[in-house]
């Protein structure tokens, strides 16, 4: 008897993660039905998505967009999907009905909204859209205990704790999770050279091939800095147990290190198609398409310790989940505006840091208490708008 297919809306369809979704469902046609998908601004890219997959509901950010895709929609033959745009589409591809589970890849808080609506309706959550955690990942744990609905990380690292938790009993026997980084294209600079480095090598990662922002996440070490924060929440661990290793080959996707010194590690290729295959069939594991990792080929794995001073980034991340309540909230916001103007070149990559501190600093003076959904949406905007004062102001990040 054919199995019944896991059925499965995703935001952000256009992105990196949301190809290699699509690609993940071809292989495993049968097993897997995409039935709703959102994407930003490539109408041209759903459309074809649409023709490949067939879904009963898509959604763009505009409605300009939205339209032309509603014209392509009326030449289809057979059921059309309907169409949505602007944060309301985000929402009603997040919450679509037939569908049991939402793969959140698209980038940044943005991703707050639609992924609580999700939880609200019972759809479990495959998790890319790692931003939803920084900002509030005690809400959205806390929802998502409430309306039993599992999370199941795609990020390739907090895959691969999922995987080696699994063999692990009781959380007591869990000395410390170990998420490794590849430390990114400039782990070899000096701090001067770091001073000069231009967007274009910012955006050459080393080992995986991935959307702009995340990229430069990497770079910075930011990226390393959300998933502790991202790990903390997915697995209630604290945040003194969850520590950082370079290893710049990426083979081993994480660790986890129990009470006895025993080391249980998941790795496996460089292609984020296995941890959403895993997240798509969770508790089943089945036949994937990409190559597996070939020991005799791999040479030697490397390991060396993260340097704060360096990438002030990831130690700021620390801080601020340490500090908890709103300032991840804030560093995440400022952070994703600090990445787009080093990205259009209004700022240099290590005004990045300097940038983000300053606002935690203005935060902490501001802030307080309240600690809801109301107060995360605020902090967020308060965020953002003080990162674009402090960039019109350059003379203040010096
Ligand atoms: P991309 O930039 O490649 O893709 C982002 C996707 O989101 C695109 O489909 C884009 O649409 C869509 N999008 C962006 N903003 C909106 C919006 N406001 N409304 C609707 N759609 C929107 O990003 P990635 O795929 O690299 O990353 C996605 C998330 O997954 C991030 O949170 C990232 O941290 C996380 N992640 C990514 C990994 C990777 O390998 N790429 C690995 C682990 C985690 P369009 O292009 O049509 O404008």
């Amino acid at each position: 008897m054919m199995p019944v297919a896991r059925r499965i809306a995703v935001l952000g369809s256009t992105g990196s993660i949301g190809r290699s979704a699509l690609e993940v469902a071809a292989h495993l046609k049968g097993e897997v039905k995409l039935v709703a998908l959102a994407a930003g601004k490539n109408y041209r890219l759903l459309w074809k998505q649409i023709l490949q997959t067939r879904p009963e509901a898509v959604a763009l950010s505009g409605s300009k967009q939205a339209l032309w895709l509603k014209n392509k929609i009326k030449t289809l033959k057979g059921k059309k999907p309907v169409v949505f745009f602007g944060s309301r589409g985000l929402e009603e591809i997040a919450g679509w009905k037939s569908a049991q589970m939402l793969l959140t890849s698209i980038v940044g808080s943005a991703g707050l909204i639609p992924t609580l609506k999700a939880i609200e309706k019972g759809k479990d959550i495959a998790l890319a859209n790692k931003e939803t955690l920084v900002a509030a990942g005690e809400l959205v744990s806390r929802e998502a205990v409430r309306r039993k609905v599992k999370i199941l990380p795609v990020d390739s690292e907090h895959n691969a704790l999922f995987q080696c938790l699994k063999g692990i009993e009781k959380k007591q026997e869990v000395k410390r999770l170990i998420l490794t980084a590849s430390g990114g294209p400039f782990k070899d600079l000096k701090a001067t050279e770091l001073k000069k480095v231009t967007v274009s090598q910012a955006l050459k990662h080393p080992t995986w091939s991935m959307g702009k922002k995340i990229t430069i996440d990497s770079a910075t070490l930011m990226n390393k800095g959300l998933e502790v924060i991202e790990a903390r929440w997915l697995f209630n661990m604290d945040f003194k147990k969850i520590d950082v290793v370079i290893h710049p080959q990426s083979v081993i996707h994480s660790m986890v290190e129990t009470v006895d010194g025993s080391i249980l590690a998941q790795l496996g290729p460089t292609d984020m198609r296995l941890p959403i295959q895993y997240a798509f069939t969770w508790p089943r594991r089945l036949k994937a398409s990409m190559r597996p990792l070939d020991f005799l080929a791999l040479g030697s794995l490397t390991f060396q310790k993260p340097d704060f001073k360096k990438f002030p980034c990831l130690e700021l991340a620390y801080w601020a989940g340490e500090k908890g309540g709103l300032a991840p909230a804030v560093l995440n916001a400022a952070n994703e505006i600090a990445v787009e103007a080093f990205l259009s070149e209004k700022i240099s990559f290590m005004d990045i840091p300097v940038v983000l501190r300053k606002v935690l600093m203005k935060f902490i003076k501001v802030f307080s208490g309240k600690f809801d959904l109301e107060s995360i949406i605020y902090a967020d905007k308060w965020a953002r708008k003080e990162v674009i004062e402090f960039i019109s102001n350059q003379r203040s990040l010096k």
